[in-house]
């Protein structure tokens, strides 16, 4: 069964066709989102009983079996909105369609809700996001690269006051490294070290033995040859380890770098992992048309992982 957002009719959705559908088409989207092996009807999220109530003036449920109320948007991460299903929706288009990530203040606006609303929403679709890399394996060959960000204090014009300027910025303790691991042709992965050296025990978990990495000739990458066939490209020299390169790695970053200073102006400090892994997300799916990447966002959001583990529970009962 498809839902909606997933359909040939969504391959591009627009806000008007949002808030054209009303909050009836909404609801049921959702319920579509939540339910999608039931057809859009609801499953007691405590026991998995297909039988419930309705309790439609409070589109709320409650399980014959186990008789626990429970709503669409129960036990997954909109489970307190305080949002209408069509402000809901169209907060993820607008979400999906922010190429360079969205400010809370912006979705704010152009909702008319609360900036603290918006905030936690943005924050609850980034985990969304991060959920679906949870586990992620890189195979083939995977290009590897660091970033760093925070920790920044004001340039200086001399050169030996730019140097303290570093110096000063590794001892407030700010300063984090992102680093992208990149599949070609697949799927990418990033993470936050301190320095890219610290690297190694992630690529371990998450790239297998066989992969050939990509790194550039940073030091840091040096013990990578231990584990894995790595060759290495060195920008400052005309030549490099043949066909070596890390240009998808360095087009997350400049993403990542796009969201920083055009969206957020500040993405370091506790929240740098859901914005690398948010950049990760666009991306992956950078060419996925917005309908899908709304119902993508929207599916994880609301916790369809864990709808198929219920779905086996069904044909077991059944
Ligand atoms: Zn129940």
């Amino acid at each position: 069964m498809q839902h909606f957002l997933l359909s040939s009719k969504a391959r591009s959705i627009s806000l008007k066709a949002v808030f054209t559908m009303g909050e009836d088409k909404a609801y049921k989207t959702f319920c579509d989102m939540r339910w999608p092996e039931n057809d859009g009807e609801a499953v007691c999220p405590r026991c998995g009983c297909v039988e419930v109530y309705g309790i439609a003036t409070r589109r709320k449920f409650k399980c014959v079996a186990c008789h626990h109320q429970f709503s669409v948007t129960s036990g997954t991460i909109f489970a307190s909105r305080k949002m209408s299903f069509t402000d809901l929706l169209a907060a993820i288009v607008i979400f999906v369609n922010g190429a360079k990530g969205i400010a809370a203040l912006q979705l704010s606006r152009d909702l008319d809700c609360q900036y603290k609303t918006a905030f936690v929403l943005t924050h609850k679709l980034r985990e969304a996001m991060r959920r679906e890399m949870a586990g992620r394996q890189l195979d083939g060959i995977v290009e590897i690269d660091g970033a760093y960000f925070g920790g920044y204090s004001k340039p200086e014009n001399r050169k030996e006051d730019r140097k303290d300027r570093r110096l000063k910025a590794n001892l407030t303790g700010k300063r984090q490294c992102v680093v992208i691991m990149r599949e070609r042709g697949g799927k990418s992965l990033p993470f936050i070290v301190r320095n890219e050296g610290d690297a190694v025990p992630f690529v371990r978990d998450h790239v297998g033995t066989l992969t050939t990495i990509m790194a550039d000739e940073g030091t840091g990458w040096d013990a990578l040859h231990a584990g894995w066939d790595t060759r290495r490209i060195n920008h400052s020299v005309a030549f490099s380890d043949e066909g070596a390169c890390t240009n998808q790695a360095e087009s997350y970053f400049s993403r990542l770098r796009r969201m920083e200073v055009g969206t957020h102006h500040h993405i370091a400090g506790p929240y740098l992992n859901a914005y690398a892994g948010e950049a990760s997300w666009r991306e992956d799916n950078r060419r996925t048309d917005n309908g899908a990447q709304a119902g993508m966002v929207a599916m994880a959001a609301m916790g369809s992982r864990v709808s198929r583990q219920w779905k086996g529970y069904w044909q077991r009962a059944g």
